[in-house]
């Protein structure tokens, strides 16, 4: 039975909005508040995985995710001028791997959250939360105040809330690599996604939509590079020298006007469990990830699924609380762990084969039912 009446969702990202809207399906009121006065996201490419295509089914945006974005079926591993080496197929009963733009998602996932009655309030944070024994209490930046029974901190790497009931957890490092990301039109037989390794760095390409495709590559570096936005397409240029193929071919479509995002990769690893008391991290505030697996944003949309879930079977939220920990800790450990491990495989140019195992080994391992 469901106890819980009200809850407040810190942070509008994929993580909060799946959460309100499994919430508000079970009834429960929900305050959701994001730090952008716009709610604005990125205009990058997200890949997607069988099981984050499963997770979107669960949440009841599948088709409009198959309308907006793309779904092929397997990766297709080659070599830097584009020769195919090997395939990683998909699990079995499973889409296989596609994509869609950041945008797109989240317009999507923003529309089911305004549909279903979630109270969007933007361009607010959480000043301080506080337990009072049946609940929580909220004091907001604009000065507001309300009294939650369930807290959920869903504000991503640098999120607030875990800093408010965690002042001594690790705070995000840099991982050694930054990623290049180039929104491009895409070639009709560009049909799944490909990684083509050998190189300096982790090239790779997945479709977004039936016309466009972004590319990645990971670049090695000490620090985190800072750099003009003006100098970003000749620097990109510069690191996929060498390349052929596909990357050949768009590196040589790159111009002033390419849509090029280049982000440091950064992580932590937050010991568990990832609450305190009613006040509970989902997404990257509880399990921030580098993206070799591709599947943060699936297990974003996953913790809702099963908190939903543990909503329904438990007597109380304490009891939903321990029960979401019990499903969720392995699996998100196990995608941050072998991100990271995939990372290092990365930067010390490990033969492609080592690379792509650990690759296929743990999208089975994610194929499994949660
Ligand atoms: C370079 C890169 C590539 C990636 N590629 C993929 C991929 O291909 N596939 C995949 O599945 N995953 C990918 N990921 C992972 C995925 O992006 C994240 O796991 C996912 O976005 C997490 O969602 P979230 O809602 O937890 O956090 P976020 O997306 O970070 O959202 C947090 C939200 O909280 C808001 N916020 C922040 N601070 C506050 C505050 N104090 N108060 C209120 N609101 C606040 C923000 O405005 C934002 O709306 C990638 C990650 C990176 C870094």
């Amino acid at each position: 039975m469901n106890m819980i009446k009200t809850a407040l969702v810190v942070g509008g990202g994929i993580a909060g909005m799946s959460a309100a809207i499994e919430l508000r399906r079970r009834g429960i009121a929900v305050d959701l508040i994001d730090l952008d006065p716009q709610w604005r996201v990125y205009g990058a490419g997200i890949s997607i995985t069988s099981p984050s295509f499963r997770a979107f089914g669960e949440l009841g945006i599948l088709d409009e995710i198959l309308a907006e974005g793309y779904s092929g079926s397997g990766i297709r591993i080659c070599d830097i001028h584009g020769h195919p080496i090997e395939e990683v197929r998909d699990p079995e009963g499973l889409p296989g791997s596609g994509g869609i733009m950041r945008p797109v998602l989240h317009r999507i996932l923003a529309g089911h959250t305004r549909a279903g009655g979630t109270n969007v309030r933007l361009g607010i944070t959480v000043a301080s939360l506080k337990q009072n024994g049946e609940g929580v209490d909220a004091e907001f930046t604009d000065g507001s105040t309300g009294s939650y029974d369930l807290v959920l901190g869903a504000d991503g790497l640098y999120s607030r809330v875990r800093s408010l009931i965690f002042p001594d957890a690790p705070a995000p490092v840099y991982m050694g690599q930054s990623v290049w990301r180039l929104f491009a039109p895409r070639p009709a037989w560009f049909d799944r996604r490909h990684f083509f390794l050998g190189g300096r760095m982790k090239v790779g390409a997945a479709p977004v939509s039936r016309d466009h495709l972004y590319l990645f590559l990971l670049e090695k570096t000490e620090r985190h590079p800072i750099i003009p936005d003006e100098e970003l397409p000749d620097r990109m240029r510069f690191l996929m020298e060498g390349y052929g193929g596909l990357v050949g071919e768009l590196r040589d479509s790159i111009s002033p006007e390419s849509s090029i995002i280049m982000r440091p990769l950064e992580a932590l690893v937050l010991p568990e469990p990832w609450h305190k008391g009613r006040i509970l991290l989902i997404g990257d505030a509880a399990h921030p990830t580098t993206p070799q697996l591709a599947s943060g944003a699936g297990m974003a949309v996953e913790d809702a699924v099963v908190l939903g879930q543990e909503i329904d079977h438990s007597a109380n939220p304490d009891e939903a609380i321990a029960r979401y920990m019990q499903r969720r800790l392995a699996r998100c450990k196990l995608v941050a762990h072998n991100s990271m491990e995939i990372g290092r495989l990365e930067q010390r140019q490990a033969p492609p084969a080592e690379q792509t195992a650990l690759v296929a080994q743990s999208l089975r391992v994610l194929a499994e039912p949660i």
